[in-house]
């Protein structure tokens, strides 16, 4: 039985993805990157926010269209999506064979006539990781007990339950064996890892563990929360001699208010108190954060704040989502969608178009430096170009370097480059030292 997979949105499903990959390899199915040619496509599908919901629906509708053209051809759906919205999806698109909740995944062999004796306990053990093999995400816990008022990830992913450090390190020793380097801890509160199974955050005593592990070189932290993000947390960044000196840390927005109105549970204060123990104690760390434009409380006078805030505090990287009213949040009961998509828009652009400035100038800075680098692979345009990353970048997000090398460099080498120059915003070119 040969299979097609799709995987939408973020890393963590990504890691639900490569699960499902590894448990249909065991049960016997072989994969193909041709569609047409699939017995079975399976789409993994993300569900949080309008865009995101579009890009599922458009696949599963692209998918139906090829099976029209072969009737044998079955298609199965889970995820984000399915989660929110199973009865309507079952209703709408009977085309699908099979919508699958998240809770049933480990059936999915059984449910499509696969094996039906394979182990579904220990689903990290068979993964299979579809990232360059030099780098993979670890996911450290699911669900979310925040209450952000605008976001329906806690709805979907349900509370917040972290897996036990044992069996996280022993993820990361197979990972290791594979010739994983670089270690990405992803979950959708990594800072609050620990509190719900050891009833106090535990994510450094899992990171000290994860430190043993001889291949392991980088490891690189997603999803930090603003309250669990201490002095002591970035002192401990400062000691680690294997977390690298970037982090995630989504902010949401800036103004007082309006982090009030989305219940985040912190205000701008903490932000910039971040920061400053950020330049007092690391100030070679890159930042990625992301902010909400358009919240149905958010005046122009609040957005000029947001972007005055962003032009200060100059992050390295910045994703900007627009407000999705989403019904299953306390944000839809509370307000209503005031703010016209048109606006919401043009205050993402201004904000980006700010961004690309600050982005750029923090390029600039590397200029002349030289950064050990991580080599992922090659240019799609020019194939001989390699290129990788300084601890700076995260894989798959931020900007690359390209690498002038006479002598050939693999994927998965460290070596060390001499910035010569910015391209396009976002990327760098050097030559290796
Ligand atoms: S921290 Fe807030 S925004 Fe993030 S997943 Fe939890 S509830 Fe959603």
């Amino acid at each position: 039985m040969k299979i097609g997979v799709i995987s939408l949105g973020c890393p963590k499903n990504l890691v639900d993805t490569e699960n499902i990959l590894g448990l249909l390899n065991v049960s016997g199915a072989t994969f193909t990157h041709n569609l047409d040619e699939a017995d079975i496509i399976l789409i993994n599908t993300c569900g949080f926010i309008d865009t995101a919901k579009e890009e599922s629906i458009n696949t599963i509708l692209q998918a139906t269209t090829l099976k029209e053209k072969d009737k044998n051809k079955k298609i199965v759906v889970t995820g984000c999506l399915v989660e929110r919205y199973k009865d309507e999806l079952e209703k709408e698109i009977p085309e699908v064979d099979m919508f699958i909740d998240l809770k049933n995944e480990q059936k999915i062999p059984a449910f499509i006539g696969l094996s039906k004796n394979v182990n579904t306990e220990n689903l990290y053990q068979t993964r299979i990781i579809t990232t360059p093999k030099h780098t993979a995400y670890l996911k450290i816990s699911e669900g979310c007990d925040h209450t952000c008022s605008f976001c329906a990830i806690p709805k979907i992913r349900g509370k917040h339950i972290s897996r036990p450090i044992p069996e996280l390190v022993e993820e990361a020793k197979i990972l290791a064996e594979q010739g994983v380097k670089e270690l990405n801890i992803v979950s959708q509160d990594t800072s609050s890892y620990g509190v719900d199974i050891y009833g106090k955050p535990k994510l450094w005593e899992l990171i000290r563990q994860l430190e043993k592990i001889e291949g392991i070189k980088w490891i690189r932290l997603y999803y930090l929360y603003p309250t669990t993000v201490t002095e002591d947390f970035i002192k401990a960044i400062k000691d680690s001699e294997k977390v690298v000196r970037y982090f995630e840390m989504p902010i949401q927005h800036s103004e007082d208010k309006i982090l009030k109105d989305m219940m985040r549970g912190y205000r701008k204060r903490r932000i910039e108190k971040i920061l400053e123990w950020k330049e007092k104690y690391i100030p070679d760390t890159a930042i990625r954060t992301s902010v909400i434009v358009g919240f149905p409380t958010e005046t122009e006078k609040d957005f000029e704040n947001l972007l005055n805030f962003i032009q200060q505090a100059k992050f390295d990287w910045l994703g900007v989502f627009t407000y999705s009213h989403e019904e299953d949040t306390p944000a839809y009961k509370i307000f209503k969608d005031t703010i016209p998509y048109e606006e919401k828009i043009r205050r993402r652009n201004e904000i980006l178009n700010i961004q690309n400035y600050i982005t750029e100038e923090k390029n600039r800075q590397s200029i002349g430096k030289t950064f050990k680098v991580l080599i992922d692979g090659f240019s799609q345009e020019w194939e001989t170009l390699p290129l990788g990353r300084t601890y700076k970048s995260a894989y798959d997000i931020d900007g690359v370097v390209y690498i002038e090398s006479q002598e050939p460099v693999r994927p998965g080498e460290f070596i060390n480059v001499k910035i010569k120059d910015v391209i396009d915003v976002y990327d760098l070119v050097g030559e290796v030292i």
